[in-house]
């Protein structure tokens, strides 16, 4: 419907590429032109910043907003409408009737309810002063009447707009415009959604879909727990395992942590795939140690996501686990993240309840992180897992060495036991020995095995290191 009209703006002058200022005015230059251009939003520079960080490029065309334009076109019965969202030119996220994406700002109808941050309903645009001159109003397609409702953010600033557009004059009566807000909070929150799982490495995923399926995966008894063993060099012994999830998919096969844990993590789904690998871990392992005399002190480490550490049941769910398998606190580890840790003050109180039990606390991936020694100061934890990316490094005399070093010698400083991760030969194991560090994982010593693998690994007795 606004194909006569592209040709137009066309006519006009280039149409710029989206983010282009080089064509467009200033933010602040001149006072608006025309009546039909409405100044620039009172706090134009956050309001600018704020759709940037909403990365709208990810959302152009996504099918839960196309649904919301759809429906005010079918509802309303209006030929055009759009999901908009306005920097320095307006584009178009979803649309009906509109051939273009990017619109120049000359061109949009928007600016009035971008500015006035409130609805804006025009019955017949040539009988109002801020639509009679507009491009398209004067010209094809003859616009005669628009309904738009700002897309607020949180913080109160216009995104852009959800709009309906129609070439017969018409009202739009109250109950349609409070039908438009509503959709538009429907329309801002799918973009906080985009944005939140862009943040979490997820742009252009299927986060809804994928949880569904995983939902149904964890109710259906998919989740599998494997374990890779931990050595005490000291002793040249193992003396534990750290239980990793997968998801044995039907269709697609074994599927890494990398795979789902990051869908899990956006949701809460991960309290309920931790809570299975939890109980899953202890039984295991109380098992173990009951069949296995050179095994009867194995323990376990368990991976523990944030979201885990602050849903109330939490500690609760981890002195079930214990209680259900027989296994003692002492033989339990959670290893934490500083993603996990970034709860603060709201964690201490859950983490020292566990503590106090005598559960173990493990660093995970130390010195992957931006201030590890601020939470090994803030946590009181028992263990610290020196990160794999160092252990590649190690022997090179790179600054890597150095800091391992020195981070071996600040734990063992600090009363921490520390296990080296992903030790993969012999050379890199002669390292972790002269650094001093007690304890080593790595695909040296053995992959994660399966719990059926790991039986029989038990079953061939004592493994020298
Ligand atoms: P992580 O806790 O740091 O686990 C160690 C990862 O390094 C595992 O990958 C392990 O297979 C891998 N690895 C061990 N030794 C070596 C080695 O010598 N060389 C190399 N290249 N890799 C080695 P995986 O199983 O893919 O797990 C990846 C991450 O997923 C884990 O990192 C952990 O952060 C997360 N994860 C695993 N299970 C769970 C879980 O039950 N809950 C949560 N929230 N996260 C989990
Ligand atoms: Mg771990
Ligand atoms: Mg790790």
């Amino acid at each position: 419907m606004f194909q006569e009209f592209a040709v137009r703006g066309d006519a006009a002058g280039p149409v710029p590429i989206a983010g282009e200022p080089a064509t467009h005015p200033a933010p602040h230059a001149a006072p608006h032109a025309a009546p039909h251009l409405a100044p620039l939003h009172p706090q134009e520079d956050d309001r600018r910043a704020s759709v940037l960080s909403y990365r709208v490029e990810d959302a152009v065309d996504d099918p839960s907003l196309q649904a919301l334009v759809t429906a005010v076109s079918r509802v309303l019965d209006v030929p055009v409408a759009g999901i908009v969202v306005m920097g320095l030119e307006q584009h178009y996220l979803a649309r009906v009737g509109v051939p273009v994406v990017n619109l120049p700002r000359e061109l949009s109808l928007c600016t009035h309810t971008v500015h006035d941050a409130r609805p804006v309903v025009v019955a017949d645009t040539r009988a109002d002063a801020r639509f009679a001159t507009h491009p398209l109003v004067v010209g094809e397609p003859q616009v005669r009447a628009y309904a738009g409702v700002p897309l607020l953010t949180r913080d109160g600033l216009p995104l852009g707009t959800l709009c309906a557009v129609d070439v017969r004059p018409r009202d739009f009566t109250a109950e349609d415009v409070a039908l438009m807000q509503q959709l538009a909070r429907a329309a801002t929150g799918v973009l906080e959604l985009l944005r939140h799982n862009a943040g979490a490495g997820l742009a252009g995923r299927d986060v809804l879909g994928e949880g569904l399926r995983l939902r149904r995966g964890i109710d259906d008894g998919e989740l599998r727990v494997h374990y890779q063993p931990v050595l005490d060099l000291q002793r040249g012994r193992l003396a534990g395992v750290e239980a990793l999830v997968r998801w044995q998919h039907p269709e697609r096969g074994l599927l890494p942590p990398a795979a789902f844990v990051p869908v899990a993590e956006v949701s809460n789904l991960v309290v309920a795939l931790g809570r299975e690998v939890l109980g899953a871990a202890c039984r295991q392992v109380a098992r173990w140690r009951r069949a296995h005399p050179h095994a009867s002190d194995l323990t376990v480490a368990v991976n523990v996501s944030g979201r885990q550490l602050v849903d109330p049941d939490f500690a609760a769910t981890v002195e079930e686990a214990l209680a259900g398998s027989g296994l003692p606190p002492s033989a339990l580890t959670l290893e934490l993240t500083e993603t996990a840790l970034v709860g603060g003050d709201r964690v201490q109180p859950v983490l020292q309840r566990l503590r106090a039990r005598g559960v173990r606390l493990a660093l995970d991936d130390f010195g992957t992180g931006y201030s590890s020694l601020a939470y090994l100061r803030d946590f009181p934890v028992d263990e610290v897992k020196i990160d794999r990316g160092f252990t590649t490094a190690l022997g090179g005399g790179s600054p890597s060495d150095v800091i391992t070093a020195a981070a071996v010698g600040l734990a063992h400083e600090l009363g921490c036991d520390v296990v080296v991760e992903g030790v993969e030969d012999r050379l890199q194991l002669e390292h972790v020995r002269r650094l001093g560090a007690r304890y080593a994982q790595g695909y040296l010593f053995s992959r994660p095995r399966s719990a059926e693998d790991f039986t029989r690994y038990l079953a061939e007795g004592p493994q020298p290191v």
